[in-house]
């Protein structure tokens, strides 16, 4: 069911053009990746990897939506690149504007963002997928329960809600 999704190869092709396009190619380079487990995420990024993940489910079929999930996170990347604030400033809405992007708070990307200066951290399993979400660092040496695998430790900037609930609530 992969047939109408740009594979990885594609997608990291797709980040180049935008960046050297509409970024000057000021982000450093990111690992661009898709994540199935997102249930109502669209896409995500971590600077400590730089990754940014979108998910196959809500963008599937819809290139224009992942076009702009992309930037998105793009954008977010940019900002914290050139070290200013990266979350949903005045400057973020500006570049979203310049780049033809719909409001934050569109149908698809619909997200709420979470307060972007909460940090939380992400705890993954590589071998199983496993994720645990955790308000504070977890310690380095935490193991997958079921593999006994050191976990992979990403720090979540933010994260882009597909939730009309929620995303109604965020417009007011
Ligand atoms: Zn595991
Ligand atoms: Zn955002």
């Amino acid at each position: 069911m992969a047939y109408d999704l740009p594979d990885v190869a594609e997608l990291q092709l797709l980040f180049a053009q935008y960046n050297s396009l509409h970024f000057d190619g000021q982000i450093p380079s990111f690992r661009i990746a898709y994540n199935a487990r997102f249930s109502n995420v669209a896409g995500r990024i971590t600077y400590k990897p730089p990754l940014i993940e979108l998910s196959p489910k809500h963008l599937r079929g819809k290139p224009d939506d992942l076009r702009e999930t992309l930037l998105h996170e793009m954008i977010h990347g940019w900002l914290h690149a050139r070290g200013e604030n990266s979350g949903h400033t005045p400057a973020f809405k500006r570049k979203m504007r310049e780049l033809g992007l719909k409001s934050i708070y569109h149908d698809l990307g619909s997200a709420a963002p979470l307060n972007p200066s909460t940090k939380r951290y992400i705890a993954r399993c590589e071998k199983c997928g496993m994720e645990v979400l955790r308000r504070r660092k977890p310690p380095a040496n935490v193991v997958c329960a079921r593999d006994r695998k050191p976990l992979t430790i990403f720090e979540i900037t933010e994260m882009r809600e597909v939730e009309p609930a929620r995303a109604a609530h965020a417009r007011r």
